[in-house]
């Protein structure tokens, strides 16, 4: 081969370089040996730049440089490869070695004759002077040899330039990193952790291969350089494979795909710990191979993701496409199949750095995405719950209302009455409850439909009514609502009263109870509703309100049937309260053993001032509790049915000893308390009957007392026994009247002979004058109708003068003398009929 030109340094600043090489495959050849070589064993790279692949010969290069200029040039000759492991310059000038330069990164870096990761050598020419250069080159990896001639200046300046736009590279790079890092620590997302390290890697792997980090790092350790690109390829594929799952979701999206990942992970994992252990033509042998299939295994992941129809595998394939290429041609470079250039010495830059933006452009993306999505969940998540809402404030209302009025219902008036006695317990209440109590009757007649429509119109009422009412307490509920009336059950409503509002006036109160009280129209009907009304007092009554509803019934149950004013709860009516039932089963015991007793209370006949008759009273003593009152059991015993057993007994008790009297005083007779249960049941007249029988006594010694009210309570029933028991010849006499609502045209029609009228009624007819005014008309009428009228009750001589005077029969009471057991009561008549006697004579 013909000697080629040296290379010519004009004036004008480009150097085109070319050199001559020849391959030493043995790799011993020496310098003087070199130098000898004939002509044609050397070939031309007329470009300047060779790639020999991966080779284990040595390479020698030459060419000659001709100083055409009138100057002295200092000149730099490069070798733009920094991985060469070895390579010696040696200069000749007229013939002779006049320099030798040892470098490469398989030595220790310095000294270098310019501080500068390529293989550098300076050489400086007088005007017209020509010099040969011999390089060998040797190398475990990439044989590549780009040679460049540059003017000293221009070299320096270029250098300058390119270190700035490494360090714009690695700064980009860097930042990334930190961002990724950054939004790792914040979000916990192993996705950015792994994209900041496989991105660290890429910065690894390029500050190694272009020999940054040995010169700046470990300048004097090579081997650790020839490792740390070694390592630094695994590294960065096994991040990048954990970050190509992780944003891909394969295991999701294509687990096929998946597992191929997972098994190049293995691989590059194994590589990664064992990439120290290979020497270094291997190792890099081994990396470029492995570097070619993780990338195309990723250039594959993006579009299978992708046709997925998933936004990330066209990110992913936007990204590693160019960072693929650059690999391609890095690696193809690194193996000779491409010719050393710019393109390809810096496409896997140029790829990686289009590679990071693509991506942190997605992760953008994502993050994004990821927000908006949450923003949307978030948002639908805050319907369901105000739908879940509106239902459960549907269900709760339904549920604290009643269906037929909307009106709240026992479970909100217990709520709100609890809250308020917690809220104030030092004032008082009253809890007042209503019963429609004919709605039965009005279903059965009416039909269910109009009942509600009633039931709806009494509610309003109610309402209306409370609104007027300042002591009525009123509520707001959630919605706003105000709450006043409330519906307790089917036919019953509630409202809780403040006392300490209304003082001690209920008068605007009882002017409501009796509108309620009025009919209702309803297609021309007249509707009764016969409403009964009770109430229970806080605190005397109980302390809660489930308490004070269930006395406010009981309260209820003692109103007098037709009155329009409330019955207040007392305990002495209560005869559902624990207390009471025991009495009652101690009362029955107490009949059953005879521990209950007679007292006699006499009777005078104001004529003729003989003692006609004798009332019995009963009397018990209770074991525990001492003297009982029959104010306090008779009404229960009624309630109970024990009235029936007690009139038994009585019976039993009161004949035998007026048996026993009438020895002594034939005369007189016994008046026996009967109750209205008494005269439903049908044993009264047979008991009777047979205590007449066993005393040897007739019926007209026996005078049954019934007070009118007993026996207004079923007027036909009582009517229709008393009839039969008149018949009998028991005489009957109409107890306590004028102490409730009397209705003589009633009376009239029983068979009595005889009105008690009540000591309420005589107590003071001396000191009010309409009383008496009363009490005269009412004797005057009573006697008008024939019965004959005893006064109740008398406590002194004056009421007794009074009414004998306004024609009273017969006389009552603790003036004449008080109830007295039998044996008593025979002392008290001697002495009585002694004095009688005596008075006479
Ligand atoms: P009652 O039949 O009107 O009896 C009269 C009540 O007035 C008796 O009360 C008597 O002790 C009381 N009394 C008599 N004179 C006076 C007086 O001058 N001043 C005052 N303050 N009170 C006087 P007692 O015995 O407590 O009986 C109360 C009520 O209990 C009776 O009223 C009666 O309705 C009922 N009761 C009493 N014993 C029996 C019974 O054996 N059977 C039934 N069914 N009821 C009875
Ligand atoms: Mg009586
Ligand atoms: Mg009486």
């Amino acid at each position: 081969m013909a000697q080629p030109e040296p290379i010519e340094i004009t004036p004008a600043s480009s150097i085109p370089a070319h050199f001559q090489f020849w391959e030493d495959a043995a790799g011993d050849a020496s310098i003087d040996q070199v130098v000898t070589l004939p002509a044609e064993r050397w070939t031309l790279v007329p470009n300047g730049s060779a790639t020999f692949g991966l080779t284990e010969s040595a390479y020698w290069l030459r060419f000659e440089v001709r100083n055409q200029t009138q100057l002295n040039l200092n000149l730099i000759a490069e070798l733009g490869y920094s991985q060469l492991d070895d390579v010696v310059f040696y200069v000749y000038a007229g013939g002779a070695q006049v320099k030798e330069l040892k470098t490469g990164d398989g030595r220790p870096f310095y000294p270098r004759d310019v501080d500068h990761p390529s293989m550098l050598l300076r050489a400086s020419l007088a005007p017209e002077e020509l010099k040969t250069f011999y390089v060998r080159v040797a190398t475990a990896g990439s044989m590549i040899v780009p040679l460049r001639i540059w003017r000293e200046q221009t070299f320096f300046e270029t250098a300058a330039y390119e270190l700035k736009l490494h360090f714009f590279y690695y700064g980009c790079i860097l930042v990334i990193v930190l961002i990724n890092l950054a939004v790792y620590l914040s979000l916990r997302e192993k996705l950015y952790l792994y994209y900041a390290l496989a991105i660290f890697g890429y910065l690894l792997f390029f500050a190694s291969i272009k020999g940054f980090s040995f010169q700046h790092l470990y300048p004097q350790l090579p081997e650790l350089h020839a490792k740390a690109l070694l390592v630094s390829i695994p590294g960065l594929a096994l991040f990048s494979l954990l970050f190509c799952r992780e944003f891909l979701n394969t295991r999701v999206h294509s687990p096929r795909l998946d597992k191929v990942l997972l098994g190049m992970m293995v691989f590059e994992m194994l590589f990664l710990f064992s990439a120290p252990l290979l020497d270094y033509h291997t190792g890099i042998q081994a990396a470029s191979f492995s570097a070619l299939l993780f990338f195309s295994l990723l250039l594959v992941a993006g579009p299978v993701v992708w046709m997925e129809g998933i936004r990330a595998g066209a990110f992913f394939t936007l990204a590693w496409t160019p960072l693929t290429i650059g690999v391609l041609a890095t690696s193809g470079r690194a193996l000779g199949f491409f010719p050393e250039n710019f393109f390809t010495e810096y496409g896997m830059q140029i790829g990686s750095g289009l590679e990071a933006l693509i991506l942190t452009v997605a992760l953008a993306d994502r993050l994004y995405r990821e927000r908006e999505d949450k923003i949307i969940a978030q948002a639908a998540s805050l319907r369901e719950a105000q739908s879940r809402n509106a239902a459960q404030n549907l269900l709760t209302d339904a549920l604290a209302h009643d269906p037929v009025t909307g009106l709240p219902n026992r479970n909100r008036f217990e709520w709100m009455v609890d809250q308020q006695l917690r809220q104030a317990p030092h004032r008082r209440y009253m809890v007042g409850v209503a019963r429609i109590t004919r709605l039965d009757e009005i279903n059965r007649t009416l039909g269910l439909t109009r009942s509600e429509w009633i039931m709806k119109r009494v509610a309003a009422q109610m309402v209306e009514l409370a609104v007027g009412l300042p002591i009525v307490q009123a509520i707001r509920d959630h919605q706003g609502r105000e709450e006043r009336v409330y519906h307790l059950s089917s036919d019953c409503f509630c409202l809780l009263i403040d006392v300490d509002k209304a003082g001690n006036d209920f008068s605007a109160l009882n002017s409501a109870l009796r509108q309620l009280a009025e009919p209702l129209w309803l297609d021309h009907l007249a509707i009764e509703l016969n409403p009964r009304f009770g109430a229970a007092c806080y605190p005397e009554h109980g302390r809660s309100a489930a308490e004070m509803i269930r006395n406010a019934h009981v309260g209820m149950e003692v109103t007098p049937r037709g009155s329009n004013e409330a019955g207040i709860y007392s305990q002495r009516h209560d005869i559902y309260s624990e207390s009471r039932l025991t009495l009652m089963a101690d009362l029955r015991e107490a009949l059953q053993q005879n521990q209950t007793m007679l007292y006699y209370q006499p009777k005078q006949d104001l004529k003729t001032g003989h003692i006609v008759g004798v009332e019995a009273l009963i009397r018990w003593h209770h074991q525990e509790r001492g003297w009982v009152n029959p104010v306090d059991f008779i009404p229960l015993a009624e309630e109970t049915g024990v009235i029936i057993q007690l009139t038994q007994w009585v019976i039993g008790q009161a004949t035998n000893d007026l048996a026993h009297l009438h020895k002594d005083y034939p005369e007189l007779s016994v008046a026996i308390n009967i109750s209205a249960r008494d005269l439903e049941s049908t044993g009264l007249h047979s008991t009777l009957e047979l205590a007449l029988q066993h005393n040897g006594l007739q019926a007209c010694s026996v005078t049954l007392e019934i007070t009118e009210t007993a026996a207004m309570l079923d007027p036909v029933r009582s009517l229709h026994a008393l009839n039969v028991l008149a018949e009998l010849g028991y005489p009957i006499s109409i107890d306590d009247f004028g102490s409730g609502y009397s209705s003589l045209s009633y009376l009239k029609q029983l068979p009595a002979f005889e009105l008690k009228l009540d000591r309420s009624l005589i107590h003071d007819i001396c000191v009010s004058e309409s009383a008496a005014v009363i009490v005269s008309t009412t004797i005057q009428m009573a006697c008008s109708l024939g019965y004959r009228v005893v006064g109740e009750g008398i406590e002194d001589a004056e009421t007794a003068r009074r009414l004998q005077q306004e024609g009273c029969d017969t006389l009552q009471g603790y003036w004449l003398c008080k109830p007295k057991p039998i044996a008593e009561l025979k002392q008290w008549l001697q002495v009585f009929n002694a004095s009688r006697v005596t008075a006479v004579k």
